[in-house]
């Protein structure tokens, strides 16, 4: 069984990770809080682990490798499209101001309540929606973050993105996609390519 702190150790060492809170807010959640029962045991195993409606929750190192791109600040606002188990919104939630988080499968976004609620974490406001979209209501954010795949960046979430902000997603059709971190720089788009990774697809109007 991989131990939560083995797994940091490779980050530290391999350069994956060098914002410190962002170990820190590993060390805070339990990944074993977000899966159900009997994977409990392999919380910590680097790899995803399936959830409910045919989702995973994502593969740790994946994770924090978005959550350095995303370069969180306490004061941020953040849109993540996604929520899953809400293990990734948790971690969020520890490295910025207020988490909204979309699910598309209603009963994702009740698992993820609950897991939240238990988790005692209040930051962080699940929307069962088409992320796809965004969330205009909370609009503009300082960061987005996908984690499901898209076919390309949807406009809402451009649009969404404030002046300065990052988007963090892993663009492409089906199961393999390149991680794009995006930039909005003077109503331009930098685009820097983070590799291969993959991602189940993003569903809704802009999705597969
Ligand atoms: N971040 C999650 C893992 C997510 S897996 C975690 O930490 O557990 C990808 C999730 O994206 C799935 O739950 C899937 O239902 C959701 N999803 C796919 N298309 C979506 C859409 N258009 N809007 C909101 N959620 C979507």
């Amino acid at each position: 069984m991989i131990e939560k702190e083995e797994l940091i150790d490779y980050w530290i060492k391999s350069g994956i990770v060098k914002n410190k809170s962002i170990i820190k807010a590993f060390r805070d959640v339990s990944r074993e809080d977000f899966i159900s029962g009997e994977l409990v045991g392999q919380a910590y195993g680097d790899y995803p682990l399936p959830i409910k409606c045919d989702q995973t929750i994502s593969q740790p190192t994946t994770i924090v490798i978005m959550l350095e791109a995303l370069e969180l600040k306490k004061t941020d606002k953040v849109l993540e499209i996604g929520t899953g188990s809400g293990y990734n919104a948790a971690l969020i939630s520890k490295l910025a101001e207020f988490v909204y988080t979309t699910e598309f499968f209603e009963e994702l976004a009740d698992f993820a309540q609950e897991n939240i609620e238990k988790a005692g974490i209040k930051n962080i406001e699940i929307i069962h929606t088409d992320g796809s979209m965004g969330y205009s209501k909370e609009a503009p954010y300082d960061k987005i973050i996908a984690t499901a795949g898209c076919p390309s960046i949807p406009e809402p979430w451009i649009e969404q993105l404030k002046e300065g902000g990052i988007i963090v997603a892993p663009v492409g059709k089906w199961y393999g996609q390149r991680m794009l971190k995006i930039k909005k720089i003077k109503g331009k788009l930098k685009e820097e390519n983070l590799g291969s990774f993959m991602f189940v697809p993003l569903r809704g109007k802009y999705g597969v």
